[in-house]
């Protein structure tokens, strides 16, 4: 059908999307039709990602800088991206950050560091920018989850703890505004390359074990995840809600 991928006319709200995968992800959605809305914390990086963009898609690029663990910070930041961009219609919940250390070393501030930006992020951005999706009687929410949010390593604990509570936190959003139009998703990508990853990258050991854990044999791209991103936050996931989306050459279908 034509058109059930168009993005004209809409909206779209990415965080952590000054480099890495919400950069690509604000792309794909900008390269769909979207008016795009950059955030991250740091102003300069930020605004050089949005001037690439639209140099690059020709589209309509705003960049809002702010911390989404920072509860006032959020409020302001969704009403300065309503005064520059208009009402977002769809939100894309990307930033996050990772913290690799056993369980038993990991102190509670890292902990929740790691539960604010992963988790606690995503309720206060979707508390701000759901309340108008839902009286228009139409949205979209895409949380950013990881192969974490079904499977544990050691070493990750409040990342995995985080990423499984977005699955559930989906769920719940799901159950709230599905009745009002509103579709929220997860997606879950595997193994990317960003600088996120750079350490385990740069590791022989770590970077041998991936690609043979992974039946595709490579490391994803954050290109990799667009065609997921486009669809969930599309017309044609209009009947999809509530459901996390793995994206991840095929880790974890095997043992
Ligand atoms: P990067 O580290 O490359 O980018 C993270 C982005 O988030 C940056 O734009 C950063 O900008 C922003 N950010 C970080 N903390 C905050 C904060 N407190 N407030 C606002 N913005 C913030 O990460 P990736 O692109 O690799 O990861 C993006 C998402 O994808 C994360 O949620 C991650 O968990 C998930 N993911 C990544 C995988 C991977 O292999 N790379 C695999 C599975 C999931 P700034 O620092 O300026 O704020």
């Amino acid at each position: 059908m034509p058109g059930l991928f168009d993005l004209t006319g809409e909206v779209a709200l990415v965080t952590g999307a000054s480099r890495g995968i919400g950069a690509v992800l604000a792309r794909g959605l900008a390269e769909h039709g979207a008016t795009v809305v950059l955030t991250a914390r740091t102003d300069g990086p930020l605004q050089q990602a949005a001037r690439d963009l639209a140099d690059r898609s020709g589209a309509t690029v705003h960049a809002v800088a702010f911390d989404v663990t920072d509860e006032q910070g959020v409020v302001d930041g969704v009403r300065r991206v309503r005064e520059l961009a208009g009402e977002p219609t769809v939100l894309v919940n990307n930033a996050g950050v990772q913290h690799r250390q056993p369980l038993v070393d990991t102190s509670a501030a890292d902990w929740h560091r790691v539960l604010d930006t992963n988790l606690t992020s995503a309720f206060l951005l979707a508390r701000e920018a759901a309340p108008a999706m839902v009286a228009a009687g139409r949205g979209k929410v895409l949380n950013v989850g990881s192969v974490q949010t079904s499977l544990a390593r050691p070493g990750l604990s409040a990342y995995s703890a985080s990423k499984g509570g977005l699955a559930m936190l989906t769920r719940v959003m799901c159950a709230e505004w599905a009745a009002s139009g509103v579709q929220v998703n997860a997606l879950a990508p595997g193994y990317v390359e960003t600088e996120l990853t750079r350490p385990l990258r740069d590791d022989p050991a770590f970077d041998t074990w991936i690609r043979g854990r992974t039946p595709a044999g490579r490391w994803g791209t954050p290109g990799d995840l667009v065609g997921a991103a486009v669809f969930l936050v599309s017309r044609a996931a209009d009947f999809v809600s509530g459901q996390v989306l793995t994206v991840d050459g095929g880790l974890t279908a095997v043992v």
